[in-house]
This record gives structure tokens, C-alpha cells and sequence, in this order.
């Protein structure tokens, strides 16, 4: 009887998972083990509500292994020390993991690999770092080219999608710690953990939606986008399995216009991966801009204008509403992403980092290489990134992507009242209208914090200045 360690990390299901698969048919029978790393629970980057979603992932997880008569492992450390001493107590020679590519989880495997044998399998991406090179062997740092080269590549196809196993064979005699119970994942979070529920979410977007993805999905009041990023962060969905299911999309789509739909969702998926390959081969990037000609950029870091920033008081509605919907929820939609990553950067010329961290700490979809290409291309510090003239105008953004308002009026209720014609730019209410919609400014809802016509000349002469100009 042979044993082998699957260790889970960033891939909480049973369907499509390489590493599962690769240790099935290593070894009799299988030890499914998550490390509670204590570099984890300590890091800034991380929050509470990202941590209940993936605590919730296990319990999940935990479920479906018993379904299949095997369980979860839990055991609290650092995983060099962990693994080893499980690798001992069940008499396991190898370890089964799927490859992660953070500076952080490639270190971590290292110290690993030391001490036990450590096999990685694919699946974070849909195509791994390393394969989607230039002719030369060098890596991309533009998407396009990047996109082209990987959808040259033959497509994965709906048979290359692993199916879950229906038994797993575990050894019964090694103990488990539960899984904590803290933190809970507030009401307020809209999403249930594990993989049933990426399943379904996944299927409900390909069933009609992905159809309509180009017209609605800059739209903050709409729900356009899948919205299944926390269960690939997770991979409680596997990436391939998304990329699957936009051919299928496509090769079902009722006419042409629906088929570019589902082609430009699958571009998103790439990006994805882009943002795994450029962290890979650009490390640097995690806590450097990858444009050093922006190093010595002289942001403002004004700690006042950050909290207001942090809490939604900016007096500038669509950034508030955005800046609630994540502390609240834990997600934010993608324009809105956009959007208050260039007010932070360009009208209030904070560090990029200060975004980037706060973000890590609210997002439940958090996500070292997205958030950190995201920031660093609103920035203009990035790889294929918003020039650095480009600054988007908040209140323009507001009206052309909330036209009515009703993502401001859900998330800032002190707006509810306030009439259409005002609420993009409410300050410039008259005393009666203030009055009659409940909303005085300065006292219900903030004056804005800046004035963007300024802020957004000072910011080019700051860019201007770093480059030399
Ligand atoms: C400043 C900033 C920070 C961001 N931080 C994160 C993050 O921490 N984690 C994260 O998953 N995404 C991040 N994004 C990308 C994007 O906002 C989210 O992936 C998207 O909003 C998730 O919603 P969805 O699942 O409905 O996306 P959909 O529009 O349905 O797209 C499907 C999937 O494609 C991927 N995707 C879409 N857009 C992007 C993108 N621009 N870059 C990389 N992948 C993308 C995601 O995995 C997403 O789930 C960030 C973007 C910005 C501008």
C-alpha cells in the first residue's frame, strides 16, 4: 500500500484537479492536507473575509471528500515542518501539489521540496508560466501579443477536463485539527464558498449572460459579469474549466455578435494568466513598479485623503459607492476597480501600494498577480498600462457607467434622495435641493475632497517630473 500527500492550496475541488489526479495514480491511497500556514493569518495582505471564504472552501471540501469515503487534513504551522512530519506519520515518500507562482508560494515549495519530494502539477493557469513565450524564449509584456500567442495554442477541450473521482482511498488513523469556525463570513458577502456553488454560478453565466457580456459589463449598476472570481482565486472552479466553457459558449453561440461576447470573456480569463506569467517572470513587480522610470515619482501620501479613500467619503459618488461595496462585500466590479485605482493614484497621488495592500485586505477574490497588474496598469507603472496622461474623470466615468445612479443610491445611501440630474455631482445642489433630498453637503455627505481639474494637472506635472520630462 503506497500513500501520497495531496496537498491543497489554491485549489479547493475535485473536479478538474491535476494534482489529485497525478497523486490518484501515484499511490494506493491519498492524504488531502491543508497547511493553516501561519504566514497566512499574519500577513497585511490578508482579511478576515477572504480567510472565511476559503475556511468555507475547506469545509466544502472536507464534505465532498467524505462523499467519496477520504477527508480533509487539517493540521497549523509552518508546511516545511508540517509536511514532513505528516510525511512521516503516514509513511508518504511524495507530495502531490498544484503549481503556485507568488514569490511567497515559490519560496514556501522550496523549503518544502527540502524536506520531502515535491511533485507540481498545472491548473492555477490555463496555460502555465513557461508556455507562452516569444519566438526568442523571452516572456510578453504586452497582452496582445500574449493573447495572440496563447490562443494559437490548441484549446483545451471539454474531454480534457478531469473528471471528480467517485472514491478516494485515506488512511484513517491520522488526526486532523477542525477547521476554525473564525472568522465568519459576514451575510454581507455574496458568495457561498465551494465548488457546487462555482459550478452553478459558472453555469448560470454560460447559459445566457456571456451572450450579453461586451454591452454590460462596464456597467456598475448591471449584473453583466460572471463574477467568478473568488472561486478561481480559490480554484474552487479550475481555470481550464472556465476556458471550456467559453468555447463551448462560442461554438453554441445563436449568431456572431453573441459568439464575440463569449470570445471577449474568454480575453479576460487570459488576462488572468497574463498577470500569473508576468509575476513569475517579473518578481519584481510585488512590491516594484515594473517601469522604473516611475520610481522616483513624488506621490503626496496624504494619510487623511487615504482614509477618506478607504472609507467612501471622498465626496465623490461613484468612488464611495465603490470603495462600500468592497469593505462591505468583498468584491467590487471591475469598472469600479478601475475607477477608484486612478482616483487614488491620480487625483490623490498616493502610492499605488497603499491601494493595492487595502485591496488584499477586502477582496475576497484578492489575488496577488490580478491585483497587482490591475493597480500597477491604473497606476501607469505597469506592464501594459494606462499611459500615464490617461486619468480617468470620476464624475464622466459615473454617468456613462451608473447613468441613473443606481449603484451609487444602493451603496451611499445618503444619496438615495437625491435627484438624477444631481447625482454624479451632488455638490453642486442648490441649498433647497439639498435640503428636500436629505443630503446637505458637508454635513450628510463630504464636500469633494479635491477639485479633479487640479489634481489632475498637479499629477501630470509629478509624472512628467519622474520621467525626466
Ligand atoms: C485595481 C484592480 C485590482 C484588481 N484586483 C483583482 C484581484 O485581486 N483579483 C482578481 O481576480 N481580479 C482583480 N482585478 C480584475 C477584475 O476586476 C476582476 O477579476 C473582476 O472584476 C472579477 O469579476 P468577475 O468574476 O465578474 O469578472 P468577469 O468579467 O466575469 O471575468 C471573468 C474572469 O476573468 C478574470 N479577469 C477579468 N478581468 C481581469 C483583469 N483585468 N485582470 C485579471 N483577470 C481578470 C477574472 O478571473 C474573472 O473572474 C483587478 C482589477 C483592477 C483594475
Amino acid at each position: 500500500m503506497t500513500t501520497a500527500i495531496w496537498w491543497l492550496r489554491r485549489d479547493l475541488r475535485l473536479t478538474d484537479n491535476q494534482a489529485l489526479h497525478a497523486a490518484l495514480q501515484h499511490a494506493d491511497s491519498i492524504l488531502p492536507v491543508f497547511v493553516l500556514d501561519d504566514a497566512l493569518w499574519e500577513s497585511p495582505y490578508v482579511g478576515g473575509k477572504r480567510l472565511a471564504f476559503m475556511l468555507g472552501g475547506l469545509r466544502a471540501v472536507d464534505t465532498d471528500l467524505r462523499d467519496r469515503g477520504s477527508r480533509l487534513i487539517v493540521r497549523r504551522g509552518r508546511p516545511a515542518d508540517v509536511l514532513a512530519q505528516l510525511a512521516d506519520e503516514a509513511g508518504a515518500q511524495t507530495i502531490f501539489a498544484e503549481a503556485d507562482f507568488s514569490p511567497y508560494a515559490r519560496s514556501r515549495d522550496r523549503a518544502v521540496a527540502e524536506r520531502v519530494a515535491l511533485t507540481h502539477t498545472d491548473g492555477l493557469a490555463v496555460r502555465p508560466p513557461g508556455t507562452v513565450l516569444k519566438n526568442d524564449g523571452d516572456p510578453y509584456s504586452v497582452y496582445s501579443w500574449f493573447r495572440k500567442t496563447w490562443l494559437d495554442r490548441a484549446l483545451p477541450t471539454r474531454s480534457d477536463v478531469l473528471p471528480a473521482p467517485d472514491a478516494i482511498a485515506t488512511p484513517d488513523s491520522l488526526p486532523s485539527e477542525a477547521i476554525p469556525a473564525d472568522p465568519a463570513l459576514p451575510d454581507s458577502v455574496p458568495f457561498e464558498p465551494g465548488e457546487a456553488a462555482a459550478e452553478k454560478r459558472l453555469k448560470a453565466f454560460i447559459d445566457g449572460p456571456i451572450y450579453a457580456y461586451d454591452k454590460k459589463r462596464d456597467r456598475t449598476d448591471l449584473d453583466g459579469t460572471s463574477r467568478i472570481s473568488p472561486y478561481l482565486r480559490f480554484g474552487m472552479i479550475a481555470a481550464r474549466r472556465a476556458a471550456v466553457a467559453a468555447y463551448h459558449a462560442m461554438e453554441n453561440a445563436p449568431d456572431k455578435a453573441a459568439r464575440e461576447n463569449a470570445e471577449t470573456w474568454l480575453s479576460e480569463i487570459i488576462w488572468r494568466d497574463f498577470y500569473i506569467h508576468i509575476l513569475y517572470h517579473f518578481p519584481h513587480v510585488r512590491g516594484d513598479n515594473f517601469r522604473p522610470a516611475y520610481d522616483d515619482l513624488a506621490w503626496e501620501n496624504d494619510t487623511e485623503q487615504f482614509a477618506a479613500w478607504c472609507e467612501g467619503r471622498t465626496g465623490y459618488p461613484l468612488v464611495d459607492a465603490a470603495m462600500r461595496q468592497l469593505t462591505v462585500s468583498g468584491w467590487m466590479h471591475n469598472r469600479a476597480r478601475m475607477v477608484v485605482a486612478s482616483f487614488l493614484t491620480k487625483d490623490l497621488l498616493i502610492d499605488w501600494r497603499w491601494g493595492e495592500r487595502f485591496f488584499m485586505q477586502h477582496l475576497v477574490d484578492g489575488d496577488p498577480a490580478s491585483n497587482n497588474g490591475g493597480w500597477q496598469w491604473a497606476a501607469g507603472t505597469g506592464t501594459d498600462a494606462q499611459p500615464y496622461f490617461r486619468i480617468f474623470n470620476p464624475t464622466s466615468q459615473a454617468s456613462k457607467h451608473d447613468p441613473q445612479g443606481a449603484y451609487i443610491r444602493r451603496w451611499v445611501p445618503e444619496l438615495a434622495d437625491v435627484p438624477d440630474e444631481h447625482i454624479h455631482e451632488p455638490w453642486l445642489m442648490d441649498e433647497d435641493t439639498q435640503q428636500k433630498a436629505g443630503c446637505v453637503i458637508g454635513e450628510d455627505y463630504p464636500a469633494p475632497v479635491v477639485d479633479h481639474k487640479r489634481a489632475r494637472e498637479r499629477t501630470l506635472e509629478a509624472y512628467k517630473t519622474a520621467r525626466g520630462e
